[in-house]
Order: C-alpha cells, then structure tokens, then sequence
C-alpha cells in the first residue's frame, strides 16, 4: 500500500453574509504514486475547493472544520508554515482553475518557470535557464528558446496552459493538481493538451488528481475518477467500472449527458440544479433531482457503500442496486 495521499472524512465551510456555505462534506479520497484521480462535478460541486484545501490555499473565509488531510503520512494542515511552504510547489504542485491569474503579465514566461526553480532548489542561474528550457522542450512548446523570452499576453491559451504545466513540472513533485486545464480551449487545443497529460503520467512518476467537469476528459486520461456533487462524493472507483457499471443515479445521469455526435444523441443534462449549500437537509443530497429517489431517501444519513470490494468501488446510495439495475439511458433522438 503505497498511497501518496489519504483525505479523510474532509469537510469545508466558506463564512459568507447569508451564512455558511458546506462547499465539502465527509470527502474522502486517496491516490497512490503515479496514479491519476479524476475530480468531476457540476459547477459549484467543490472541484476547486477540494484543491485548494489540500494546500490550504482556500480563501479567507473558507476553513476545513472536519477531517484529515495526510501527504506521504504527514497531516497537512499541522505542518510548520516554512514545511508547507517547501511543499507548496516542491511536493504538490498545483495549476488553478484560471490560469491569467497565475502567470505575471510582465515577466517573460521563461523567467517565471527559471524563478520557480531557483525558489525551490539551490541552483546557479544558468542551471535554472538550462532546466527552464529542458521543461519547455517536455512539454511541446516548440522553440524553447524563442518561446521562452515571450511574455504571457504573446502566448496562445493553450501554450499559456503549456507554461503553467511546465512551471508546475519544473521541480519534479510527487502530486500535480490541475483544475480544469482544458477548459476555455478550442477542441483541438483541448486533445493536444490532453495528449501531453497522457505523455506526462506515462514518462513521470507523478500522481496526478485531474479535475473537469467533462467526463470524456477523464475517460481518457484517468486511472480512477471521483464524482461530486454539491459537495459530496456520490461515487468513486476505476474508471472502466464507473463508466460500465455506475451506481449511482447521478453519475448515470452525468454519462447520459455526454453528447455522443455519431449516434446523434443530444445533450441531455440532469434537469435541476445544485440545493443551496448554507442549508443541508437530511437524507440524500441528490434526492430532489434522483429519478430512483423514494421517500426513504430524503431522512437520515446516507453512508458510503461498496459495490465491488474488489475494485473497491463505493457508491453514496440507498437505491444503488436497482440504478445498477435499471440505469439511465441517454434519450435518443
Ligand atoms: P466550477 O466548476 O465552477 O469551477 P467547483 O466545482 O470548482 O465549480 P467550487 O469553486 O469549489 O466549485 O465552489 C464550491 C461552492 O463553494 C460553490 O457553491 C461556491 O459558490 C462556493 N464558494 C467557493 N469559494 C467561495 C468563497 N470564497 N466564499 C463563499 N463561497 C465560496
Ligand atoms: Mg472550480
């Protein structure tokens, strides 16, 4: 057993004016060296929220108030500030969901990756330069020398996506975080973006926890998938179970909305939407939008259940059974 990372039991609570927002409830997860976890979610489910408090990165008003965060058996969230410091970037690396926020507009992009090495490890100048262009070159950004004295605004989207995995690479971490890294990218874009993440987890020993909200994204690049909603994970297990056999009517209804262009399906998303997070009810939190719901389902706690020991594939739902079953099938038109 070789788990590089083990949450536990997590839950966050951002303060706000009209009260408290449960963005996380009882989230557990763990990913082992060089795997690859996808995170997937409506907006609003607690993609972002979940990176953010793995680095204690959340804002301000966000704070966990449950739960255990352990990297390589170490609790996180009682490291020394100058541990989580060397973490931060060394260890886990993370790429933020909006990535203009995250490149300095006045710094050409090869300086920034050079700056975040030298920040991290006691190199010369020149072995950062060496390094910084040695990164570039892995990531495919053609011309490392001449791309790198660009700055951020010269840089298509996804080059600029490019950069940031590069910049995240840069000091060789054991876990690398990206939310949302083909998001805002044309469709060709998006494939040679996730053609690198491929060619990444096949060559590095990286665990990789790859957060979207598009499940094909994570049928071709994921070892495993977690999938959220309003906070809470309905299911999780290897990606193959999940898509061939899910257990939980959620998660069949997030397949079913996949568009599929051959077989001219529409788009067809789960009618609804996410209940408001300052006010948790009983039961099951997907109840009110959960064609298999019964009344049984609004009371109580719902716990995690196994399906497969095995695999060990887990399912937050009563009805999981007959949803196995019986599942939803994409309307075909
Ligand atoms: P998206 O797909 O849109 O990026 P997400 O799954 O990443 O969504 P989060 O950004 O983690 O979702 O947000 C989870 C919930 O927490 C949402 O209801 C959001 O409005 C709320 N939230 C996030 N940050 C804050 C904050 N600083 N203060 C108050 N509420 C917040
Ligand atoms: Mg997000």
């Amino acid at each position: 057993w070789n788990s590089i990372l083990e949450v536990d039991s997590l839950s966050v609570t951002y303060e706000t004016p009209t009260g408290g927002v449960q963005a996380l409830r009882d989230v557990s997860l763990s990913l082992e060296t060089g795997e690859t976890v996808g995170i997937v979610g409506e907006s609003g489910s607690g993609k972002s929220t979940l990176a953010l408090s793995l680095l204690q990165y959340l804002d301000d008003n966000g704070q966990v108030t449950n739960g255990s965060i352990q990297f390589k058996d170490r609790e996180i969230q009682n490291l020394p500030k100058v541990e989580l410091q060397n973490l931060r970037g060394k260890q886990i690396a993370h790429v933020p969901q909006d990535p203009n926020t995250s490149l300095n507009p006045s710094l050409c992009v090869g300086e920034q990756i050079s700056e975040t090495i030298r920040e991290h490890e006691d190199v010369t100048n020149q072995e950062a330069r060496e390094r910084m262009h040695e990164i570039l070159k892995t990531v495919r950004i053609g011309d490392p020398e001449y791309n790198a004295e660009r700055y951020p605004h010269e840089l298509s989207g996804g080059m600029q996506q490019r950069v940031l995995i590069a910049m995240a690479l840069s000091c060789n971490p054991e876990l690398l975080i990206l939310d949302e890294p083909t998001t805002g990218l044309d469709v060709t874009t998006q494939a040679k973006i996730l053609d690198l993440i491929q060619e990444l987890k096949d060559s590095f020993d990286t665990a990789i926890i790859l957060i979207t909200h598009d499940l094909s994204v994570i049928a071709e690049t994921c070892d495993r998938v977690t999938i959220l909603y309003a906070g809470e994970v309905m299911e999780q297990g290897p990606v193959t179970e999940i898509f061939n056999n899910p257990a939980n009517p959620y998660t069949q209804g997030l397949l079913a909305a996949i568009p599929r262009v051959k077989e001219d399906r529409k788009l067809n998303p789960i009618p609804g939407k996410i209940p408001d997070l300052t006010e948790i009810s009983d039961g099951c939190i997907f109840a009110e939008r959960c064609e298999f719901s019964e009344r049984d389902c609004k009371s109580g706690e719902i716990t995690t259940e196994v399906v497969d020991e095995r695999t060990n594939h887990q399912t937050r739902c009563r009805r999981w059974s007959d949803a196995i079953e019986d599942p939803i099938e994409p309307d075909i038109e």
